[in-house]
């Protein structure tokens, strides 16, 4: 049988879908989220259930969001999933998460993200941050470490920077392509989001703060005096105390906040 079959149901790659198959994985990944009956958890993406089984086993319930009609269909009529599920048939990077808090509790979500979509979708995500507990990603293994990379490695951007803005970010599980049906042609990973609280999230425009890294990273061989000349003068650069020869790999997160911070005064 072809490759792309799995459990009767075509894969969809413009649905990033490559379906997980190998129990050991699963396991692990359900022990990272740790799921337990009071918690409004949160799933991505659920496709054939391979990981949404064993946690509403744990849990009892869950949400879902999934964009393929044909399995958001196939899950409600699930023997065992449909009664413990709500359903949300539509696009995760579209879909509201603070709808689904309760009073006073925080949203768990996971997911083995579509890999085409996922860097935006991250940065949906990070919007509800301030709604969430913990989040643990499968992605693809090089989007996890530039999100988990340091300032001066190569890795090192602005999904590092947005990441670590909102975020605690750690790799846990590490999966290889024959762990799922059809294989991707890339390494997988699994990533920890611990939300960082407000109080140390000090930017005072998030807007800015990516309209900044975008400069910065735009073209990272350049200098800071030449990347972020649309934004600010190298005299100003220097009276943040940064560097205005360095380039933007070599900044810290928290230089990109000055950075982002001082604009925003220039311009209010
Ligand atoms: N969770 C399943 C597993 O691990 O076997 C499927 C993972 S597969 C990599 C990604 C899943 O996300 C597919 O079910 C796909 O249909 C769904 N999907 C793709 N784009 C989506 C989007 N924008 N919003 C919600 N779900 C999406």
């Amino acid at each position: 049988m072809s490759d792309k079959v799995h459990l009767g149901h075509r894969a969809r790659k413009r649905f990033g879908q490559n379906f997980l198959n190998d129990a050991m994985i699963i396991d692990k990944i359900v022990t990272a989220i740790d799921p337990k009956p009071q918690d409004n958890l949160v799933e991505i993406g659920p496709g054939l259930g391979a990981i949404t089984e064993p946690v509403a086993a744990l849990s009892g319930h869950l949400t879902v969001v999934e964009l393929d009609m044909d399995l958001a269909e196939r899950l409600t009529q699930h023997p065992f999933l449909a009664s413990k599920l709500t359903v949300h048939q539509g696009d995760a990077m579209k879909f509201d998460f603070s709808s689904l808090i309760k009073e006073g509790e925080k949203l768990k979500i996971f997911g083995n993200l579509p890999y085409n979509v996922s860097t935006p979708l991250l940065f949906h995500l990070f919007e509800f941050v301030d709604n969430v507990e913990h989040m643990h990603f499968m992605l693809q293994k090089e989007v996890v470490n530039r999100m988990v990379a340091s300032p001066g490695s190569k890795a090192f951007g602005r999904l590092s920077v947005m990441t670590q803005y909102y975020c605690y970010a750690m790799p846990v599980i590490e999966v290889p392509p024959t762990c799922f049906k059809p294989a991707p042609k890339v390494d997988s990973a699994v990533v920890r989001l611990m939300p960082k609280p407000a109080e140390q999230r000090s930017a005072k425009c998030t807007k800015l703060l990516n309209t900044v890294c975008l400069e910065a990273f735009n073209q990272r061989r350049k200098t800071l005096r030449n990347s972020l000349s649309n934004l600010l003068t190298e005299a100003e650069i220097a009276g943040l105390g940064i560097d205005a020869g360095l380039r933007a790999e070599n900044l810290s997160l928290n230089q990109f906040i000055e950075i982002a911070n001082f604009i925003y005064d220039k311009q209010h």
